[in-house]
């Protein structure tokens, strides 16, 4: 993906956005970002996933999918704690970067 490095930080937000919502598993959530444009492989998001977990804004468990298995993540009260901090620094963001958004 493109400036991967710069967006990362909106991925990592995007991703714990909706697994505060719901459980959700890497394909999802690629097909999902893919729905707001972004390009990312699964050599990119899964090694953030698991990064996320490291990190202890997610957690998982492996559900069984015929006859496979996938990885199940869901936000952790951290992970939520640390997203209602980022909105208001997104928010904060928004009003400085965004033109014609100064309500200042
Ligand atoms: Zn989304």
């Amino acid at each position: 993906m493109e400036h991967q490095e710069l967006l990362a930080g909106f991925i990592r937000l995007h991703v714990l956005h909706h697994a505060a919502e719901r459980d959700l598993y890497g394909q999802w959530m690629i097909e999902e970002l893919a729905h707001h444009g972004y390009r990312v492989s699964p050599g990119t998001l899964y090694p953030l996933l698991h990064g996320m977990e490291r990190k202890g804004y997610l957690e998982s468990r492996i559900e069984r999918a015929g006859r496979s298995q996938r990885r199940i993540y869901k936000a952790t009260p951290y992970g939520i704690e640390a997203l209602a901090m980022a909105q208001d620094k997104i928010r904060e963001l928004f009003r400085e970067v965004v033109p014609g958004n100064s309500s200042t």
